[in-house]
């Protein structure tokens, strides 16, 4: 195993969508810092954007043997794209850093250091996050929260995708096919020895998010759907409760009847085919997430199509 910085081959991944007024500045900052390792290369994904990102991505490869490209036929998700950035890494280690440089290029020094020592995954945690609303911070702590609270796996708080993996980490990585995928909790879920670096999350370069609400939120589903059987199991302790309040209306019924007070009987059927219309409409809307997820699972297509590459061997 070469764990030596000086000797040791370092790719790093990075996935673009819609990031033409970012491209230039991360290709930069990145080979600034990656100049200083002995054999490195910098791996685009392109996920199906249309703006300039390819060409100037292109131009970029060029330029630059460092630079390889793999570009989607369309935009398969952050996800996706860091997964084929993956597959066609072959370096000692591997970083997967946002193209936006809110994930400072300029921790990967530390991050290989902590490898070299002998730490398989080099996860970065964030300590505090500049120039997002509101409303991002607060919905990315409350998820956290309640992901740790929700999963087996134990997936660190305040964590995404910036992280370095060792290559083995990243071949027993690429035999996970789920097409749902929720990085941040695989990795963890392989094991393997891990450390944090905690880092202070930047404004993004130029650029908006790529992440609108739709999309977080799905991203949020998927990483609780797929790391964990708690709603399903909280929606059949949802179906134990509306019985048990059923039992307490029937008794109450059954009283009223005994004792001759004439029930009225709107109320009471009213209040009862809410209740159970409701929780039955939770507990079908669990099922079919996980329903929906089998299907997805079960057509096993490829997790991305990807449509030219640059600077490097034929397709995977
Ligand atoms: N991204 C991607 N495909 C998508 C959405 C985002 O490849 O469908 C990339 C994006 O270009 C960036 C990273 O994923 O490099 C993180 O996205 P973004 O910075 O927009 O998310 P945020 O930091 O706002 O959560
Ligand atoms: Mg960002």
């Amino acid at each position: 195993m070469k764990r030596d910085a000086a000797n040791a081959k370092i790719s790093v991944v990075i996935p673009m969508y819609y990031e033409q007024e970012v491209a230039d500045e991360c290709h930069r900052r990145l080979t600034a810092v990656m100049q200083a390792f002995a054999d490195y290369e910098l791996i685009y994904v392109n996920d199906g954007s249309k703006d300039d990102t390819l060409p100037i991505l292109k131009g970029i490869a060029a330029r630059d043997f460092h630079a390889r490209v793999v570009s989607f036929s369309r935009n398969f998700g952050h996800q996706a794209a860091v997964s084929a950035g993956l597959a066609y890494a072959t370096g000692d280690a591997v970083v997967i850093i946002d193209a936006d440089l809110q994930d400072p290029p300029e921790l990967i020094p530390d991050m290989v250091a902590l490898w070299t020592q002998g730490n398989d995954v080099v996860y970065a945690q964030r300590k505090h996050r500049k120039g997002e609303t509101f409303f991002k911070l607060f919905t990315a702590k409350m998820f956290y929260r309640f992901l740790r609270s929700m999963t087996d796996v134990n997936i660190p708080a305040d964590t995404g995708d910036f992280r370095l993996i060792d290559r083995v980490v990243k071949d027993a990585f690429l035999q996970m096919p789920e097409r749902n995928r929720f990085i941040r909790g695989m990795v963890p879920w392989l094991g393997f020895t891990s450390v944090p670096i905690e880092y202070e999350r930047e404004e993004r370069f130029a650029g908006t998010t790529k992440y609108p609400l739709k999309k977080m939120l799905k991203f949020a589903t998927d990483g609780i759907i797929s790391f964990s059987i708690k709603p399903l199991q909280i929606s059949f302790g949802l179906g134990i409760a509306a019985v048990v309040a059923a039992l307490a209306l029937i008794v109450y019924a059954l009283v009223s009847w005994l004792t001759g007070h004439a029930v009225p009987g709107w109320a009471p059927i009213m209040i009862a085919v809410a209740f159970f219309g409701g929780a039955q409409l939770i507990s079908i809307g669990v099922l079919g997430m996980y329903v929906g997820r089998i299907y997805e699972e079960s057509r096993a297509r490829p997790l991305y199509i990807v449509k030219e590459t640059v600077n490097l061997p034929d397709a995977k």
